[in-house]
């Protein structure tokens, strides 16, 4: 249960202690081995040394008139081995004594090894008494005479041990105190590390509490995953921000721009209703009427169009010969002629696309129909259709009244008229159709224009591989 409410944090912190704890363990029991594998193995040269060492120590003599009167001899088989005080005294802990071949114990202290366990001569042998196990090392006296004689020498396994303990005893004190402080700098890495994602978590909580998109992750300065993902976030709110703005705005002007048409039907209907008025009066408001329900018509159209193609999957998309639907366009409007107006085409041959013919069609209609709304008289439009640089380059330029720099941007958006009493029925909602297109088809419209000499606008996409 109480995993389930652990922080993050403190899951990693635990998860970091664990994994710590087990990896030292490892290197520590690595360690360990090893390392009593070389103490056990110097322990037991320096038992074979010392061994040795007593060995060639011992003094023996023949000749009994040499002997120190004073001094302590042990008589053996004719020969009298000098005993003093350095005579197998002990060192290091380790004992040693002689022995006769037959185990019997001549000199020095009781090793407590029993007399039958003769080690072989010349190995260390491990034997164990009284729970405690011990190296032997027999080592023979090289003098004829004395070569049935040996010394044994015994030391007890833990004193290769002895030589770390110090080592030991430290680090078993520094190496916890490594891993508390490892853990405690480890728990503040990573609260300091998650901080962006309470953060973030914070910012969601608040935009969910208060609808308010606004609302951004503040974070330090960063370009690790965290941060990446803070600034994704705030990318994402913007972009949400930004197009629930447009819808609403979308709304407002939509509702806006129904209302009139609407009212301008209904006070119609009102005044013919409302005393008798002669046929031409009658007329003329019908005429009214039916202008107002086109514009609704086409207000409506356009509506539907908008949110259709934001619900991508109702438009399908087929590989297409743009040339040829381009060029059919051009022959088709070249006929509309207006203001004495001449179209003239500049088409490169089977430019293929993979696009929705409807909608293509409605974008170069929607171009080439504003160039001869805002076209001069007697004027040119010039349609071109190239590719260069692995792009697909489709333009509509007139030489006509030309758009001022504030504008440009502008006129994307929706219901967005420079003038309107010059756009001729016009709704605001072709050029923004039109470039929402181009997005449909992963590419752009743009514009370059110049006041009083005319706009070229440009659909541009990268050719598909
Ligand atoms: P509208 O129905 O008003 O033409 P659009 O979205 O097609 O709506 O165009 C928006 C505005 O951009 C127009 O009102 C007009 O002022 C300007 N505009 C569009 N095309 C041209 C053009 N070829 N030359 C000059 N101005 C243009």
């Amino acid at each position: 249960m109480k995993a389930k409410t652990m922080t993050f944090k403190a899951k990693i912190t635990l998860w970091f202690a664990m994994a710590l704890v087990i990896v030292v363990g490892i290197a520590y029991s690595i360690v360990f081995l090893a390392t009593d594998n070389v103490l056990q193995q110097s322990l037991k040269y320096k038992l074979i040394e010392a061994t040795d060492n007593n060995v060639s120590d011992i003094e023996f003599y023949l000749d009994i008139s040499i002997l120190n009167p004073s001094g302590t001899y042990l008589l053996y088989d004719g020969y009298y081995i000098e005993i003093d005080t350095d005579t197998l005294a002990s060192t290091d802990n380790m004992i040693f004594s002689l022995y006769n071949s037959d185990g019997e114990m001549l000199y020095g202290e009781d090793s407590l090894i029993s007399s039958d366990i003769i080690s072989d001569i010349g190995e260390v042998q491990a034997f164990t008494y009284e729970d405690n196990t011990y190296y032997v090392y027999d080592a023979s006296l090289s003098e004829i005479g004395l070569d049935s004689l040996f010394v044994r020498g015994v030391v007890s396994k833990d004193e290769a041990w002895a030589m770390m303990s110090d080592i030991i005893k430290i680090s078993l004190i520094v190496l916890p105190l490594l891993i508390i402080a490892a853990i405690v700098g480890g728990y503040f890495i990573a609260k300091k590390s998650l901080r962006p994602i309470q953060a973030i978590s914070d910012t969601a909580k608040k935009i969910n509490d208060t609808n308010d998109l606004k609302q951004r992750i503040e974070i330090s300065e960063g370009n690790d995953e965290v941060h990446q993902l803070a600034d994704n976030f705030n990318e994402m709110f913007a972009k949400l921000d930004k197009s629930i703005e447009t819808e609403h705005k979308f709304l407002d002007d939509a509702s806006h721009e129904l209302r009139t048409p609407i009212s301008v039907i209904k006070s119609q209907c009102e005044l013919s209703l409302s005393k008798e008025r002669d046929p031409v009066e009658d007329k003329e408001a019908f005429n009214t009427i039916a202008r107002q329900t086109s514009k609704l018509t086409k207000l409506t159209n356009e509506m539907l169009n908008f949110s259709r193609l934001e619900n991508q999957d109702r438009y399908q998309k087929d590989d297409l010969n743009l040339s040829e639907l381009v060029y059919d366009l051009c022959n088709d409007m070249a006929l509309i002629k207006d203001k004495g107006i001449t179209l003239t085409s500049d088409i490169e041959k089977n430019i293929q696309i993979n696009g929705n013919e409807e909608l293509l069609t409605r974008m170069v209609t929607n171009l080439i129909n504003n160039a001869y709304r805002y076209g001069k008289e007697n004027g040119h439009i010039k349609v071109k259709l190239v590719t260069k640089d692995y792009k697909i380059i489709l333009s509509v330029s007139d030489d006509g009244i030309g758009i001022s720099n504030e504008n440009k941007d502008k006129i994307f958006n929706r219901f967005y008229q420079v003038d309107p009493s010059r756009s001729n029925e016009g709704l605001g909602l072709g050029l923004s159709l039109a470039s929402e297109i181009a997005n449909f088809h992963d590419g752009t419209l743009s514009v370059e224009s110049k006041i009083g000499e005319g706009s070229t606008f440009t659909f541009t996409k990268e050719i598909e591989s």
